[in-house]
């Protein structure tokens, strides 16, 4: 199919990207790969009246380190994460690795991080990780400036954030390394988008477990920390044992839904399945 008649507009910068959102109303739209904005505009899901395109925006694409924290610049794509490694060094090394889970390499080379987390989709990685790592989203508008908003309030549900449709995401930023963490996920296909997803980070010192974080997509509306699971790994002792009895607390507090993709059952089976490989990979590193 074809989208429904839009205006288009290419913004020269940032300030100029949000008046334009500002003064076309809030059925205008930013559009950044376009993957999945322009995908719901063929099928009729969405009909912006107005596209802002972003595409030739300068300075919004960056990988950077500064005070411990990783700040990531919305226009980023996916394959510019996943190369590089120099930038995100050891402690970030699972934003890497998580890459290679989402989509194909041509989505990967378009498709941007800010897209991604605007977009909030159940079971993106991006945003799984952001929510795991008590990332703050960067927004701005052309009447209000900036404000920063914690992951996890700023993705709300299915496709829907905390942005006001006249503010745009500027950058992601994780506060602090992450050194054991992993994210593992099973799709039925290689590329498309996951079932279930499960992102662990440990805190470990003096052969102990002082702290764990749990977080799953595909389970809920958004991604969600589990709390029952973090309470398990909370000051122990790293073993099997209790990696298994994380997993069973993962699997036993969600309450995933049914769907013509899975059952509730089997996403809670997966549940269990991606948790304790995702703590066995954390611990490992
Ligand atoms: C076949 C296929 C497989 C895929 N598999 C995966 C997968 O496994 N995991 C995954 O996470 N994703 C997957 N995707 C989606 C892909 O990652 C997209 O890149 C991503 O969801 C959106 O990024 P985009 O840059 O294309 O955004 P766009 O499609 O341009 O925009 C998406 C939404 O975000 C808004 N937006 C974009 N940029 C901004 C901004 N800076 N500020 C505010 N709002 C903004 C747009 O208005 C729109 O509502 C897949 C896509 C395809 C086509």
């Amino acid at each position: 199919m074809k989208p429904a008649a839009f205006a288009y507009h290419r913004a020269r910068d940032l300030r100029e990207a949000t008046e334009l959102l500002a003064e076309l109303g809030e059925d205008a739209k930013l559009l950044a790969g376009g993957l999945s904005l322009v995908a719901m505009m063929n099928f009729r899901l969405a009909r912006p009246s107005a596209l802002v395109d972003l595409g030739r925006v300068e300075g919004l694409s960056y990988l950077r380190r500064e005070n411990g924290a990783l700040r990531i610049g919305a226009l980023t794509t996916h394959h510019a994460v996943e190369t590089g490694r120099e930038v995100l060094g050891e402690e970030f090394a699972v934003l890497a690795d998580a890459a290679r889970h989402l989509g194909h390499h041509p989505i990967r080379t378009r498709g941007t991080f800010g897209g991604s987390i605007a977009h909030c989709d159940p079971t993106a990685e991006w945003c799984l990780l952001a929510v795991l790592l008590d990332a703050r989203v960067v927004v701005t508008s052309a009447a209000r400036g900036s404000r920063t908003i914690p992951a996890a309030e700023f993705l709300r549900g299915y496709f829907s954030t905390a942005a006001e449709p006249d503010e745009a995401v500027v950058e992601v930023v994780f506060p602090a390394p992450a050194r054991h963490a992993a994210l593992t996920e099973f799709a039925p296909r290689k590329g498309d988008f996951a079932l279930v997803a499960a992102a662990v980070e440990l805190d470990m010192a003096d052969g102990r477990c002082r702290r764990g974080r749990v977080a799953l997509g595909g389970v809920d509306a958004t991604a969600v920390r589990v709390p029952a699971a973090e309470a398990v790994l909370t000051d122990a002792s790293p073993a099997d044992d209790l990696w298994l009895a994380a997993a069973d607390a993962a699997a036993r507090a969600i309450e995933p839904g049914s769907d013509a993709h899975a059952s509730a059952d089997y996403r809670r089976r997966l549940t269990r399945t991606l948790v304790l490989r995702a703590l066995r990979e954390a611990v490992a590193r």
